[in-house]
C-alpha cells in the first residue's frame, strides 16, 4: 500500500456523478409528498407486508461466523486504560441534575424529519425491521416461572454464549447494569442487574459504499437481524426461568458503555465502539436480565493510542463534527460529537457514516492496525485514497485532503430545534415509560 501526504487529484465528476446528482434532487422533490405517508402511525402497518426476498437481501446480509475474541498482547506504547476514564462523582452529579434523554423521543420532530430523509433506505427494510421490533418487545411481556434448580452461573453463561454463536450473533458479553446510562424515559424499566450485550457484524462490501442507500439499508437490515437474534437469546434465559428484556434498535440506554464493559471493544474518537474484528462496522443491542450470569471485563485493544495517532475520522467528517481531543463530558472522558452539525448530514446524505467508513479499524481490523502501528509508527491506510476517499452524494469523489463544501443552508433544519437536547434538566418530572412506543420513528 502506498501512502502519500499529498492531496489526491482534483475532484472529478463523471456521467455517474451527474446521474447521482439528478437522482438526489428528484428524491428531495418527492420527499415532502412521501413524508406524510411515512408517518410512524402509518408506517407501522408495513409489518403486514412481505419481506424482501432473501436473494435480494444477500448483498447486505451479515456474515454468520462468530468472532473469536481474546485480549491482545499489546506493546507498551499502545497500552492505555481498558475502559473509558470517568470521574464517578461527576457522572453521578450529571445524572442527578439532568439524566440522559432518549434522543428520538426528546426530538420527535427532528426524528420524523430524519425518517423522511431516509425514506428510500427505510422502505425496503421496514417490514422486517418492524417485525423484529415486535419480537423484542414481546420479550418484555413474558413472566417466566422461576426454575426450582439454581444453575451454576458459569454453566449458564457458557450456554448463553454457545447459543448466541449458534443463532448467528458475532459476539456477546455480560456487563453490570448502570442506571446512569439509561435514558430518563426508561428509568426503572430494566430487569435484574445484568446486561447481555449482543453484537452483529455488518456486511463488509456494502459498508465500503458509504454514504449510499445500499449502506444505510445494510445498517437497518443488520438491526433487523440483530433484534431477531437478541429476542431468541432472551427466550433462552426465559426458558431457564429468568426474566430477560431485549431492547429495540433505538434502545433505552447507551449501549457503547456496556459493549466496552463487556470487553467487546473500546470507545473510539468517532464516538462508536471499535471492536477488534470489525471496528464500528457492527450493530449493538442489549438484553437486561435477572439471570446470575458471570460478568466480563473491559479489555484494552489499544484504541486510545491508535486514535491519538490516527484522527482520520476527524479530518474526513464533511462538517467537522468530531473533536480531535478527549474531553470530560458528563464525567466521561470522550470525544463528544457536535450533534447539530452531524444530524442534518445524516438525514440528508443517506445516513452519512463517513466516520465509520474511513476508520482503519473498520476497514482492516483493529489487530492489523495495532500491529502496523507498533511496527512502523504509522496508521495503516492513512493518507491513502483506499481508506480515506469517498464518493459524496453530489456525485464527486473526495480523495484525502478534499472534503465536500457543505452550505449552512444544507445544515439548517427549518422549524426543527435540537435544543430539546437529551440533557435538558427534567429532574423531578420524569415522563412515564411510553406504552408500546410505536409512535417513535424507526431510524438509525
Ligand atoms: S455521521 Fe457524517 S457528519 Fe456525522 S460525525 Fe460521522 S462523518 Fe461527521
Ligand atoms: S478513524 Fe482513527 S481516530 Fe477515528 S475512531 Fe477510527 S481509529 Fe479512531
Amino acid at each position: 500500500m502506498t501512502a502519500t501526504t499529498e492531496p489526491g487529484p482534483r475532484v472529478r465528476r463523471g456521467p455517474r456523478g451527474h446521474a447521482k446528482r439528478a437522482w438526489w434532487w428528484a428524491r428531495h422533490a418527492v420527499a415532502d409528498h412521501v413524508g406524510p405517508v411515512l408517518a410512524p402511525k402509518v408506517l407501522r402497518h408495513a409489518k403486514k407486508l412481505p419481506s424482501m426476498p432473501r436473494v435480494l437481501r444477500s448483498r447486505y446480509a451479515s456474515p454468520k461466523r462468530p468472532w473469536q475474541l481474546s485480549a491482545p498482547d499489546l506493546p507498551a506504547r499502545l497500552r492505555g486504560p481498558a475502559a473509558t476514564p470517568r470521574d464517578e462523582d461527576a457522572v453521578r452529579e450529571a445524572f442527578e441534575q439532568a439524566p440522559l434523554r432518549d434522543f428520538f423521543r426528546a426530538n420527535l420532530d427532528a426524528s420524523g424529519w430524519l425518517q423522511r430523509g431516509l425514506w428510500r433506505c427505510l422502505l425496503p427494510v421496514a417490514p422486517r425491521l418492524l417485525r423484529a421490533r415486535k419480537a423484542v418487545r414481546a420479550t418484555t411481556k413474558v413472566d417466566p416461572t422461576p426454575s426450582a434448580a439454581t444453575p451454576d452461573p458459569d454453566e449458564l453463561t457458557r450456554r448463553l454464549k454457545d447459543h448466541a454463536a449458534e443463532i448467528g450473533l458475532s459476539a456477546v458479553g455480560v456487563a453490570a447494569y448502570d442506571p446512569t446510562y439509561t435514558f430518563a424515559e426508561y428509568q426503572g424499566s430494566h430487569v435484574g442487574d445484568r446486561v447481555v450485550v449482543c453484537v452483529l457484524e455488518q456486511n463488509y462490501a456494502s459498508t465500503q459504499t458509504i454514504p449510499s442507500p445500499r449502506a444505510e439499508q445494510t445498517a437497518l437490515s443488520t438491526y433487523a437481524e440483530l433484534m431477531e437474534r437478541a429476542a431468541k437469546l432472551a427466550e433462552l434465559l426465559q426458558q431457564h426461568g429468568y426474566r430477560a428484556h431485549a431492547h429495540d434498535q433505538e434502545g433505552e440506554t447507551i449501549v457503547i458503555h456496556y459493549g466496552e464493559q463487556a470487553g467487546l471493544g473500546q470507545l473510539g474518537r468517532n464516538g462508536q465502539l471499535l471492536t477488534p474484528e470489525a471496528g464500528s462496522r457492527c450493530r449493538i443491542s442489549v438484553i437486561t436480565t435477572d439471570a446470575p450470569l458471570d460478568l466480563d471485563a473491559p479489555v484494552d485493544y489499544g484504541v486510545r493510542e491508535i486514535c491519538d495517532s490516527c484522527n482520520v475520522c476527524v479530518r474526513r467528517c464533511p462538517v467537522g463534527a468530531i473533536p480531535s481531543t478527549w474531553r470530560p463530558h458528563r464525567g466521561v472522558e470522550k470525544s463528544k460529537l457536535n450533534t447539530k452539525r452531524c444530524f442534518p448530514v445524516v438525514a440528508q446524505a443517506d445516513g452519512c457514516a463517513i466516520c465509520m467508513k474511513v476508520c482503519p479499524a473498520q476497514r482492516y481490523g483493529l489487530t492489523a492496525v495495532a500491529d502496523h502501528l507498533a511496527r512502523t509508527g504509522e496508521i495503516l491506510g492513512k493518507d491513502t485514497d483506499d481508506l480515506e476517499g469517498y464518493d459524496w452524494i453530489d456525485g464527486y469523489h473526495y480523495p484525502p485532503g478534499r472534503r465536500p463544501q457543505i452550505s449552512e443552508e444544507f445544515l439548517a433544519m427549518e422549524g426543527i430545534d435540537l435544543d430539546a437536547t437529551p440533557t435538558l434538566p427534567i429532574h423531578g418530572e420524569l415522563p412515564a415509560r411510553p406504552a408500546g412506543g410505536d409512535e417513535r420513528p424507526m431510524v438509525m
